[in-house]
């Protein structure tokens, strides 16, 4: 047929036929295929600091295939010995707050000041349209994204928020054991992956702007809870008084719960991330908790319960895909669902009947 764009009104236009491709230009060539990488390859590879290998073993661990997932949990065992001597900072905030912008210049800052290598992950389940998101993007953070000692990954794709902040956690052992000693975390701030970086992370940095005056009133008494320090962002031009005063508010506002379990009292900062302002003061304040709870033994105690923490939510979700993906259970579900909706059964039984199916698929 032919192209609607040759008729008279496009003259000019013309398409012509193309030419057809040939099937293999050179005869002798042959693709190489890809060793596959073993175990100790890419523990070898990680422990050098070869970043493609690192690259190639986050992809690993972010793989949905259950031959890949066995392989990536025997690499993160194996790299485990060699972890945790880094500094775990989770970066919070609304979108429009400020973080990438913002990252850009903490982790400049951090580099120049204390040396070392950053690794900026990221956790974003929320962003299921693109299949991952663009928190951790490199393109948001244009400096630190061609620096040789930064190493950006974005988010792993969308998926359930446990599974993604999963992933991540395992991508910082990964990065841990390849070098970096410093870890940003970064999150949005809107929801539940907040709870999720912050049981990954030594401190966790909330990003706030100075709103109408009533910026208190939007955030959620839990992620105030949970921040070590808040960071009132784009203290600068006609907007300084507006951000001081924010900053009044929040402080007077963490006055009134109860002291955290670290003894460290949360500060509130101002700074311009844009105009790079107040950004030592922030990161004296990280490194000074760092100082304090590692005196105290808050640092690694907290490290412990995340340990824990993540065990049990890795036993939990595991029970839970098992069960709704039981092709048993998926079958019944509904019809159990319509029979307690028309009062055949209680809850109770229905849930009874369900979760005995999955002991009569095990065989048990
Ligand atoms: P994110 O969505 O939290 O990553 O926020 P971005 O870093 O993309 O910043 C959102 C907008 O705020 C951008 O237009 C930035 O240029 C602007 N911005 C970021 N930091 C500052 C700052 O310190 N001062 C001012 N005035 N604008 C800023």
């Amino acid at each position: 047929m032919d192209h609607p764009e040759n008729a008279k009104e496009y003259k000019g236009l013309q398409v012509n036929e193309g030419v057809e491709q040939p099937e293999q230009i050179n005869p002798y060539f042959r693709r190489k295929k890809r060793r596959q990488l073993s175990v100790n390859d890419y523990v070898e590879g990680i422990l050098k600091g070869d970043i493609t290998m690192l690259s190639q073993a986050v992809t690993l661990v972010e793989s949905v295939l259950p031959e890949h997932h066995a392989l990536a949990q025997e690499v993160i065992e194996k790299c485990l010995p060699f972890t945790g001597n880094s500094v775990r900072v989770g970066i919070s905030g609304v979108p429009g707050a400020g973080k990438s912008t913002s990252i850009d210049v903490f982790g400049l800052h951090v580099l120049e000041q204390y040396g070392g290598k950053l690794a900026v992950l990221a956790i974003d389940p929320s962003s299921e349209r693109t299949k991952g998101s663009i928190l951790g993007d490199k393109t948001r953070m244009e400096k630190l994204a061609v620096h040789p000692k930064a190493f950006i990954r974005p988010s792993p794709s969308a998926g359930s928020l446990g599974g993604v902040a999963r992933k991540t956690r395992e991508t910082i052992v990964l990065c841990e054991a390849a070098g970096f000693d410093k870890i940003f975390v970064e999150t949005v701030g809107v929801g539940q992956s907040e709870t999720a970086c912050h049981s990954m992370v030594d401190f966790f940095l909330l990003i706030q702007l100075a709103g109408t005056g009533d910026e208190l009133q939007g955030i959620k008494r839990g992620i105030m809870e949970m921040a070590d320090g808040i960071i009132i962002n784009k203290c600068d031009g006609d907007n300084i008084r507006a951000a001081q005063l924010a900053a009044t508010h929040f402080r007077n506002a963490l006055h009134l719960f109860p002291a955290p379990d670290s003894g460290w009292t949360p500060k509130v900062l101002t700074y311009s991330g844009y105009y790079g302002l107040g950004i030592k003061e922030i990161w004296d304040m990280v490194y000074e908790y760092i100082d304090f709870v590692k005196k105290n033994g808050y640092f690694q105690y907290r490290r412990n319960e995340q340990a824990k923490y993540w065990m049990y939510e890795t036993i939990n979700q595991t029970l839970h895909d098992e069960f709704y993906h039981n092709p048993l259970i998926a079958e019944a579900i509904e019809k159990k669902e319509q029979a307690v909706l028309r009062g055949e059964l209680t809850s109770f039984t229905a849930a009874a009947q369900l979760l005995r199916m999955r002991n009569e698929d095990n065989g048990k």
